[in-house]
């Protein structure tokens, strides 16, 4: 007869071994609508300004979620600020996430991550949410383009990928300003050495005598691209970095006669425009879309008439109102508000919960009146 497991690594080895396995799997699902709260675990440096957070439940809990999926975080910075960060782990390993979060000079929410976030930290979240996302196993030929830590997305889903059995034909090419500026090298390196159906190409703007580089230098051009992927146009693509990079991308592919319709991308930056990612809020139902509606907001005593498919972010900076909002199209949760009387339509983006709906909150930039309303803000 064996003897009974002593340590806890040898009772975790033994519930692994037996039938007790099920039991260990039967998590609880994190359930975005009930748990908001997440432990940070463990924080790993990844490059001299970006560093991995991972984070797991109070309690245990497995995430569900699609690989390019993002969560929101609330970061008690100047008050609260919230920002999103996409999970940058593979959605096979579901009892952890983890976010890849750049520091961005003068940053607010950022630098907060960087300098407090610490081991045994508790953090509110929402999430996860974004339709950002693609199955790498698929049979249809897929090309990542990312830069700087636009790299997250690509990385959950080519980690989710090779988790699950094999990426089935993936290049993937990643833009960085130096060598040591390329986040994620060596993990990439090998689970391409690990599954040859994952083509991996890197671009460093400069170089220095110091780097050993036998990659790619320069700015991603044409040519550049069709040497790194030869058969890019028969290739669905997904694309994500700052501004500059997707738009330069952009205008390469359109150059190339590329159809844009298999053009997917994920803008981080609120303020720029972005394709493929998100449909702009519906406006009001059709019926009573020439109706003007009356917006009041009580505690300061200011109405004012909202048209058709305006919504009422705008409804109240026209009353001389400044509500904190941020991305606009009901992502975030930043504006979230009280609708005291009246009704609206909210095209929101997964920045709420049905328990906050349910409890009469709405986010004012995805919401316009379908009647007279009075607002807290
Ligand atoms: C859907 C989504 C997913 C995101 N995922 C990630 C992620 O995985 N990792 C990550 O680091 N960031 C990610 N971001 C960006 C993140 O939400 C914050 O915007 C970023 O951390 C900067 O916040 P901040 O408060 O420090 O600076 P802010 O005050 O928000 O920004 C300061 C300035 O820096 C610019 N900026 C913002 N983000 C970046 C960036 N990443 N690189 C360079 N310049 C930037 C802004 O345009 C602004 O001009 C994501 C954003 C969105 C919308």
């Amino acid at each position: 007869m064996s003897r009974s497991p002593q340590t806890e690594a040898e009772q975790n080895i033994a519930l692994l071994a037996d039938d007790k396995f099920t039991e260990i799997t039967r998590v609880p699902i994190w359930d975005p609508e009930q748990d908001d709260v997440l432990v940070c675990r463990q924080v790993r440096q990844e490059t001299h300004d970006v560093k991995t957070f991972v984070f797991s439940g109070r309690e245990p809990r497995a995430f569900r979620f699609y690989p390019g999926q993002y969560m929101t975080f609330e970061l008690p910075v100047e008050g609260r600020v919230t920002r999103c960060y996409t999970i940058s782990a593979s959605a096979a390993r579901p009892y952890r996430v983890e976010i890849t979060v750049k520091r961005v000079p003068g940053g607010p929410g950022s630098n907060w991550l960087h300098d407090y976030m610490i081991p045994g930290k508790e953090i509110t979240v929402s999430g996860p949410a974004g339709e950002f996302t693609t199955d790498a196993t698929t049979e249809e030929k897929l090309l990542f383009l990312s830069a700087g830590s636009g790299i997250t997305p690509m990385m959950s889903m080519t980690r989710t990928a090779c988790d699950l059995s094999e990426p089935s034909d993936l290049h993937f090419i990643h833009a960085a300003r130096m060598p040591s500026d390329i986040i994620f090298r060596d993990e990439l390196a090998l689970l391409s050495a690990q599954n040859p159906s994952l083509k991996l190409a890197f671009t460093c703007d400069t170089t220095l005598a110091s780097h050993s580089w036998s990659g790619y230098t320069g700015r991603l051009s044409l040519p550049m691209l069709s040497l790194m992927s030869a058969d890019f146009m028969d290739r669905k693509i997904f694309c994500c970095g700052p501004a500059l990079f997707m738009d330069g991308v952009r205008n390469m592919l359109k150059q190339a006669g590329f159809n844009m319709e298999k053009y997917y991308e994920e803008s981080f930056d609120f303020g720029a425009e972005t394709a493929g990612t998100h449909e702009e809020p519906a406006s009001v139902a059709p019926e009573i879309s020439d109706q003007l509606f009356r917006v009041s907001f009580p505690k300061t005593g200011h109405v004012v008439e909202c048209g058709p498919g305006m919504t009422i972010l705008s409804a109240a900076r026209e009353a001389g109102l400044m509500p904190v909002s941020s991305c606009q199209r009901g992502i975030c949760g930043t504006c979230k508000s009280k609708l005291l009387s009246g009704r609206v339509d909210m095209q929101h983006g997964g920045g709420i919960r049905q328990r906050e709906i349910d409890q009469g909150k709405i986010l004012i930039c995805c919401s316009s009146p379908l009647s007279d309303i009075e607002v807290e803000l």
